[in-house]
């Protein structure tokens, strides 16, 4: 099948107007102008995206999709009672309501132009839900409330689902994963335990770390809201833990932090913590919107690019962020960089997170992330913002845009997308060589 549109932005390479993508089976085949694509594949179906730009489908860091029904506990609160809420909410949950509800939120998903989630499920029903929505990504179990006794039984009955939902979803777009939920949540052999589970097995790991100020309270002082809450989920602290300064610091003195893990949220981290994380080769995903949401603070992402440590962007779940647009997310994790850079902000760099940086970051840039031969077809096309409607129509169109624009980069169409795109404006999407939204 042929897929065209008014500009084609591959992401690793220059725009390129009134192009068009040729897809066979799950496979990117070529990328070249619609005129000479039509001509040599006269055969192949063709779906033409009017004033659209086709662009790799968005790869969303953080999610937890089984919370999808929980929208109604969504509004600004302080972090704590939310998680109360969310706590009260899950016990009336069955079996079934939890794949129904993270079903709902994987078809939102699609719809909002994310072909690859990276995705938090405890109870196993996010897994279940990309495999029957046909998303692509990593799906960690997560391990949550495991106090200091038990804890081999726990660990246990935790390896055999992780191992019967891998057997599940077979060699498909899904990979499974490991996220020891938090440090206040998990006791300290709980976390230890995991943590020889996925060395053993190289299972990819992510974890929320120092999303709010009382983490590292806890860590430092032994005290603090994470204390109470935690002796009231029969989670008691063996060890003191007032030798650590951070809760990075405790994390990585547990083993848990490397190359494999991808640490959720990341606001209060000091200089050390920064530098600790560098060291240890970990991945980052801010979530501006759930922050914001919970009142936790902003994650100082102006440091990541400092310490030159790899972030991405993720939506949360619909019980801490109203919908799945990963652009908004984008524009808000990166002002405080854009309003620093003024002039010089790379607009390109908003782009490349939400598709080649956070592929990078799931270790799928071999198969996804931007539009090149051999790639698999991960598409969407999102509606160009219209920004010159004041202009007369014919230099409305974007392929004169080239002639505005001709550095490599493409400045101006990436500055208009990021600027402007919202989830809304996505018009198909297409994942694995397969239409899941906008089919004519
Ligand atoms: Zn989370």
């Amino acid at each position: 099948m042929i897929l065209s549109a008014s500009v084609v932005l591959p992401i690793t390479s220059p725009p390129v107007y009134e192009a068009g993508i040729l897809v066979q089976d799950d496979q990117i085949v070529e990328i070249d102008s619609t005129e000479r694509l039509l001509k040599r594949f006269p055969r192949e179906k063709h779906l033409h995206l009017e004033d659209c730009a086709l662009l790799p489908g968005l790869v969303n860091l953080h999610s937890h999709l089984e919370y999808s029904f929980f929208g109604d506990i969504c509004r600004p609160t302080a972090f704590l009672p939310w998680l109360q809420r969310l706590i009260k909410r899950s016990g009336s949950f069955s079996d079934d309501d939890w794949v129904e509800s993270a079903r709902f939120g994987a078809r939102k998903m699609l719809q909002a132009g994310i072909t690859c989630v990276a995705d938090i499920t405890r109870t196993g029903a996010g897994a279940v839900a990309l495999k029957e929505t046909g998303l692509r990504g990593m799906s960690y179990l997560e391990l949550v409330g495991v106090g200091s006794s038990d804890v081999s039984q726990e660990i246990e009955r935790f390896e055999n689902k992780l191992v019967g939902l891998s057997s599940l979803m077979g060699e498909g777009l899904i990979q499974m994963g490991v996220s020891p939920h938090s440090i206040y949540t998990l006791s300290e052999e709980a976390l230890r335990a995991v943590r020889e589970l996925v060395d053993q097995n190289e299972y990819p790991v992510t974890i929320h770390l120092a999303e709010t100020a009382h983490e590292n309270e806890l860590v430092r002082c032994g005290s603090g809201p994470f204390r109470v809450f935690s002796k009231r989920f029969g989670l008691p602290f063996t060890k003191e833990l007032d030798k650590f300064h951070s809760v990075a610091e405790y994390l990585d003195d547990l083993g848990l932090l490397n190359e494999r893990t991808l640490v959720a949220h990341c606001v209060h981290l000091s200089d050390e913590d920064l530098k600790l994380l560098k060291e240890a080769k970990v991945t980052i995903v801010t979530c501006p919107t759930s922050n914001q949401m919970l009142r936790v603070g902003q994650a100082p992402v102006d440091e990541f690019l400092r310490w030159e440590i790899p972030f991405g962007v993720g939506t949360d779940s619909l019980a801490s962020n109203p919908g799945f647009d990963l652009f908004s997310e984008v524009r808000k994790s990166l002002k405080p960089i854009q309003v620093n850079e003024g002039n010089s902000f790379d607009f390109g760099l908003g782009l490349r997170m939400l598709t080649l940086e956070g592929a990078k970051i799931l270790k799928f840039d071999n198969l996804i992330g931007s539009l090149e031969k051999g790639k698999k077809a991960d598409i969407i096309a999102v509606k160009l913002p219209s920004i010159s409607s004041d202009l007369p129509a014919s230099a409305r169109r974007w392929t004169s845009a080239s002639s505005v624009e001709p550095q490599a980069g493409g400045q101006n169409l990436s500055r208009e997308l990021y600027s402007k795109a919202s989830s809304e404006g996505v018009k198909m999407v297409m994942v694995n060589g397969r239409i899941v939204m906008g089919k004519p």
